[in-house]
């Protein structure tokens, strides 16, 4: 039989999954002998069974029963009992922290008896008892019973006002007895009942409402942008009450035991005297800071920093934690590994190293590559004046300063005369995609990190912060209005940080990131200690990897920069490029010529360019790996648009002088012209159906390496074959590849060592990759393609269109463009692995796709036994510091 509900005592920090986050650290701090007010935890498969079946299982109220009956021995008094009863808090909790659920009911088991109680066993204190009692009314009432929390807040305000007083603890007994009378009112009048009266109906209740708070519609939206699974359920703690509103010997704060801003040790945090649970962050009264508690009560001071020691040293990594005092005595409510800034994890896992608390592996677990991509931003200069204007989601990271202008055709107009704009939108829609390709960032005031604006901004790589609520946007007057009146008109400058989430007015000042100074090798920047900690942790993961890293680069400046940033080869060189410009004119001529000697000469011409480029790229890289792509977009892409160029033949013509290359070339960009293009002439058929197309290049590419190893270089170039489907394709390349070898080998006496091998991008491959594998020296999966030919979308089209709408509605948790689907995807790139090596057990395996970059399809590459990822110069950072992950994951250790 299932078991739902455990004492503190008898759980632990692992049973987040059963016990929720906070169930399972009250456990832990209880076992660890530290001052937790006793209590129990109900689990979350209660809550799950409850979710399902509409109703709590038959056993849950019996094991209650048990536990409470236990509580109260323990404790010497029951709940809500008349002449001084135990409290409790009803207190959700679930695996990961989740704003949008229920939070927590103090006091519960006060009602019209026990108040008095209460009072009495407070040595006559009525007006902290009918404090506590009006807090339990005010917070059932809200959380349990769903009544506006303004309701409350607005009948307390009143008071204060007629009272003429500023801060509630200055309202006397007889103003709390008639607030609690005032309170219970409203209850009865928006419910229609009467505030219970039996404390265990209370209790009941009040862990019911935290259940049902797991699906609501606040809760269900954040679990879906925090890609946290919908069916994992809440726990519920039910905590005996302690007391920071007795007085000012009692008072309630929050700690933590580092900076989280920067990871220094020390003491962080806020007290307030003489409060209860949420008075602290709710603001309702200012708080001094922590270390002025030692003024206050040295004593309990002293213990708390105790208390954080051991639980650093414990968890060994930073806490935060929530305490109260009750009359001198220090009891602990909360605690949890704190959420800190990407430079702080840095900071702290190397320090906590140095503190012998864990090893390099475990601070390299301790980091993520999302992190480090934080931290290779260029941000605003913090020490700048700025002024914040606003706050929404930081949706896609970077810092971006324009002039603001409210629709998309302005920001196409001014970005062509060279204005730096930043598209305002309240929320943006496909028609806007114009605007945020010439914006150089992007607002919105609703909409959350799955917004259409995130999702195409992320993807384009567009700073954007959306879900600024406090700006009031009037796109048809051109302006918007702050939360604080401030009016920005259209041209007036502001600077967004997609990192961050702020927006400030004006020009902020950008600098560079240095831990990017230091990647690109300069040596001032090494002497930071943020850098100094980024640098111990890479070269870690750099020890511990398995997994290679290359990376994507087309031109020797790519290279060089990939090289630096630590690349170990070339995953994909793209020749596309080498077509382009001035060379657009002898690719018209290839696509134009009737015979093959007319193609021969305009590939002729071709050649010696492309083969300089490869000298330059093989030279860039000398000592590893090339991997360069034979040609792959549909030709289509090299030649005029079809629209176009009929106007212009119509005018000419009109003008009388046509002109008959102009017309042969319409007829050609007709003849090409696809309805899929994407699905048509490119890739490994382009060279199959011109086949000196590809020997061209290949040429040229082993031209290449033949004068880099005459000028005493090193080139190790291989010739990747796009868009293979079936074997016969890349043998009928591969035989025409190494003619051109035996040709060269003749001509020069050099015989350039290289390898062919062949991109896996097409569902049929992956069938076909045991056959494929007999012809191939390595496989590359082209995981862009792999993706639209698997799910049958284009990229192109459908990000901006559908996917908004899919990843809103949980279809998708995350873009499969972005991070690896691993059902789908992912299952066909551990088949071809599989069937390729099972083939040839010498087979190379990478990725050449986007995922390369990826922190999570990274851990899969590594898991299904890639050899490489590439991914773009400025990820390879993040796909080096996540191999390293990856590969520690088992191994590290906090001992
Ligand atoms: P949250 O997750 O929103 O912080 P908590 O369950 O931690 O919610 O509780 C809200 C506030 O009430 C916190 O300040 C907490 O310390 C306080 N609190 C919770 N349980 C008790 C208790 N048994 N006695 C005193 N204060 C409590
Ligand atoms: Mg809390
Ligand atoms: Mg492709």
């Amino acid at each position: 039989m299932t078991k739902y509900v455990y004492a503190f005592f008898e759980g632990s920090r692992d049973q987040r999954d059963l016990l929720g986050g906070k169930g399972a650290n009250l456990a832990e701090m209880t076992n660890l002998g530290l001052p937790v007010p006793p209590g129990f935890t109900i689990s979350t498969d209660a809550c799950r069974a409850y979710l399902e079946h509409g109703s709590e299982p038959d056993e849950l109220a019996g094991e209650v029963s048990e536990h409470l009956a236990a509580l109260e021995e323990e404790m010497g008094r029951t709940l809500g009992q008349p002449d001084g009863p135990l409290l409790v808090s009803v207190r959700s909790g679930a695996k990961f922290s989740m704003p949008g659920m229920m939070e927590t009911v103090l006091n519960v088991g006060l009602n019209d008896e026990s108040v008095q109680g209460l009072a009495d066993f407070a040595g006559g204190d009525e007006r902290f008892a009918y404090d506590s009692y009006r807090r339990l009314l005010q917070m059932f009432g809200s959380t349990v019973l769903g009544i506006e929390a303004s309701v409350f807040a607005e009948a307390l305000d009143d008071l204060k006002s007629e009272r003429e007083v500023e801060s509630d603890v200055e309202l006397e007994v007889e103003d709390l007895t008639g607030l609690v009378s005032t309170y219970k009112q409203i209850i009865s009048d928006h419910t229609g009942e009467d505030f219970p009266q039996d404390p265990r109906v209370q209790m009941d209740m009040a862990v019911r409402a935290v259940f049902d708070s797991w699906n609501t519609e606040r809760a269900v939206l954040y679990r879906r942008q925090e890609r946290i699974p919908g069916d994992l359920g809440t726990a519920v703690n039910i905590c005996s009450m302690v007391f920071g509103n007795g007085g000012e010997d009692s008072g309630t704060g929050v700690a933590f035991t580092r900076d989280p801003a920067s990871g220094a040790q020390g003491v962080y945090g806020d007290y307030l005297q003489n409060a209860q649970g949420e008075d602290v962050v709710a603001g309702i009264r200012n708080t001094v800071p922590l270390a002025d508690l030692e003024q206050i009560d040295k004593a309990a001071y002293d213990e708390l920093l105790e208390v954080m020691a051991t639980l650093e040293g414990h968890y060994r990594d930073l806490c935060d934690i929530e305490f109260t005092i009750e009359r001198g005595k220090l009891w602990m409510l909360q605690t949890r590994v704190g959420k800190r800034t990407a430079g702080a994890a840095f900071r702290i896992a190397c320090q906590l190293v140095d503190q012998d608390l864990i090893d390099m592996d475990e601070a390299v677990q301790r980091v993520t590559g999302d992190q480090l991509t934080q931290l290779m931003f260029p941000r605003f200069d913090e020490d700048a004046d700025r002024e914040l204007i606003a706050k929404g989601m930081n949706a896609s990271p970077g810092a971006a300063v324009g002039k603001v202008v409210f629709d998309s055709d302005t920001a196409v107009e001014w970005a062509e005369r060279g204005e730096q704009v930043i598209l305002v939108r309240r929320e943006t829609t496909p028609d806007d995609l114009r605007g945020m390709v010439a914006a150089r960032g992007i607002l919105t005031s609703r909409g959350g990190k799955t917004s259409h604006a995130a999702v195409v901004a992320r993807g384009m790589g567009r700073t954007c912060v959306c879900g600024a609520d406090t700006l009031t946007i009037d796109a048809k007057g051109a302006r918007m209005r702050t939360r604080d009146g401030v009016e920005v008109a259209e041209g007036d400058a502001v600077s967004i940080d997609g990192t961050t989430g702020e927006v400030f007015s004006g020009e902020v000042p950008v600098v560079d990131s240095l831990v990017v100074r230091y990647f690109e090798g300069d040596d001032d920047a090494t002497g930071d200690e943020l850098v100094a900690a980024v640098a111990r942790v890479m070269e870690h993961a750099d020890q511990a990897r398995r997994l290679a890293v290359r990376a994507n680069a087309d031109t020797p400046e790519d290279a060089g920069r990939s090289r630096r940033f630590g690349a170990q080869g070339i995953g994909l060189c793209r020749t596309e490029h080498m077509f382009l410009g001035d060379r657009k004119e002898l690719v018209e001529n290839l696509i134009l010529a009737e015979s093959t000697d007319e193609q021969e000469v305009a590939l002729a011409e071709l050649l010696p360019m492309q083969r300089d480029d490869f000298v330059a790229i093989l030279e860039a890289m000398d000592g590893l790996p090339v991997t360069i792509r034979l040609i792959d977009p549909p030709l289509h892409e090299f030649l005029p648009d079809y629209t176009d160029l009929s106007v212009e033949v119509a005018l000419r013509d009109e003008k009388g002088n046509s002109d008959s290359l102009q017309h042969k070339l319409l007829e050609t960009v007709k003849r090409l012209h696809e309805e899929n293009p994407m699905l048509g002439l490119r890739g490994v058929r382009l060279g199959i159906v011109i086949p000196g197309l590809f020997t061209m290049q290949a040429r040229a590419i082993l031209e290449a390496a033949a004068l880099r190893i005459k000028d005493g270089g090193d080139p190790h170039p291989e010739i990747m074959i796009p868009l293979v489907a079936t074997v016969q394709e890349l043998e009928l390349v591969r035989a025409d590849i190494h003619d051109v070898a035996a040709d060269i080998e003749k001509r020069t006496g050099v015989r350039p060592e290289f390898a062919i091998g062949t991109m896996i991008e097409l569902p049929r491959a992956v069938m076909a990759a045991g056959a494929i594998a007999g012809a191939a020296e390595f496989f590359s999966f082209g995981t862009n393609d792999l993706t639209q030919m698997t799910w049958g979308f284009s990229r192109d089209d459908v990000e901006a269109s559908f996917f908004p709408t899919y990843l809103d509605k949980g279809i998708f948790g995350v873009s499969p463009f972005e991070s690896l689907d691993l059902e789908g995807v992912g299952e066909l790139v551990r088949q071809a692995a599989e069937k390729g090596r099972e083939a040839n057990p010498d087979l190379h395996l990478g990725i050449c796709g986007e995922h390369g970059g990826d922190p999570d399809s990274i851990h899969f590459f590594d898991h299904v036994g890639l050899d490489y990822v590439s991914c773009s110069p400025f990820r390879i950072p993040v796909a080096r510091l996540e191999a390293g992950r990856s590969a520690t994951e088992d191994t590290a250790s906090t001992a």
